[in-house]
């Protein structure tokens, strides 16, 4: 955090720096938007192949194959959910939070999408439908569908709590959901889980200090969002220990409340939709003109 009373003094040309206008760092003009309609027409006519339940402070596993559809909806009650992505076929490819942020901002919405880590960075996800757009952001500059928070876990906990234990945190969750999946032991499952998108999870930073915050979320059952596979995909799901977030965080102290994860199969895919490619880069990190360099020197 920063301080109250800063080591150093201003200097006089403060005010004219602090003036300057921000650029985007990543301007997306150049990054192909999705277009919702066809993705949204796709949906007419398709099938539920999977309905999985997530209890609460726990995870669940589910499959989704490219080119098929997946909504997480808020049932019974308001609730938060922390989702990992992976390659289904390489779980070394897994969904980059991050990097996700980078490109659409600190929450996602319709038509936003979520990217894997590098090497590949190509689109795992295509947001198609969010119930929750109406909220945009808040007086306190909240948000919902964040890409800021990582997941809560029981490292953390241990360390502001003076080593209290606590094992239904979102990532002891997923690791035991991938665990029972792939058969991995659980010491192993844990190096795979991720940076989440924290659905239906309300969040900033509070204007004064820039902490990271949480709030009550505003989801109500019924509310979904809905996703568009765009590799065949592994996911896990963990209905947070913190309930809607409104106040406890790592305990079992919140109300929690189950989400439910449903599959879809439209009859074909979206109009002109193709699988991603792989990302274009080369790869050479520049190999072939440090050699070069490395040659001339000699
Ligand atoms: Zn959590």
């Amino acid at each position: 955090m920063k301080p109250d009373h800063p080591d150093h003094a201003p200097p006089l040309d403060a005010a004219a720096r602090k003036a300057v206008a921000p650029v985007i760092c990543y301007p997306v003009d150049s990054l192909p938007a999705p277009d919702l309609g066809p993705y949204r027409a796709a949906r007419e006519g398709w099938e539920r192949t999977a309905r999985v339940m997530v209890p609460p402070r726990e995870a669940s596993s589910f499959d989704v194959p490219a080119g098929h559809f997946f909504r997480i909806t808020s049932i019974e009650g308001p609730q938060v959910g922390d989702l990992n992505l992976w390659n289904a076929h390489d779980l070394s490819e897994r969904f980059f939070s991050g990097k996700t942020r980078a490109l659409h901002g600190t929450h996602l919405g319709a038509g936003d999408r979520m990217w894997s880590n590098l090497p590949h960075l190509r689109a795992m996800a295509t947001i198609t439908e969010d119930t929750l757009d109406w909220y945009g952001f808040d007086a306190f500059g909240g948000g919902v569908h964040d890409v800021i928070g990582t997941r809560c876990d029981p490292y953390t906990h241990a360390l502001l709590t003076a080593g209290g234990q606590y094992h239904h945190c979102c990532h002891s969750n997923l690791t035991r959901a991938l665990a029972g999946r792939t058969g991995m032991p659980l010491t192993e499952a844990e190096w795979h889980v991720h940076d989440v998108l924290n659905v239906f999870m309300c969040t900033g930073f509070t204007r004064d200090t820039g902490q990271y915050f949480m709030k009550a979320s505003p989801v109500r059952p019924g509310d979904f969002i809905e996703f568009f596979a765009e590799i065949d995909l592994l996911g896990a799901l963990s209905a947070c220990p913190d309930g809607d977030c409104s106040a406890e965080h790592s305990s079992d102290g919140a109300a929690c409340h189950p989400l439910l994860v449903e599959v879809f199969r439209p009859p074909s895919p979206p109009q002109g939709w193709s699988p991603p490619a792989a990302n274009p880069y080369d790869r050479s990190h520049g190999r072939k003109a440090h050699e070069a360099g490395g040659k001339a020197q000699r």
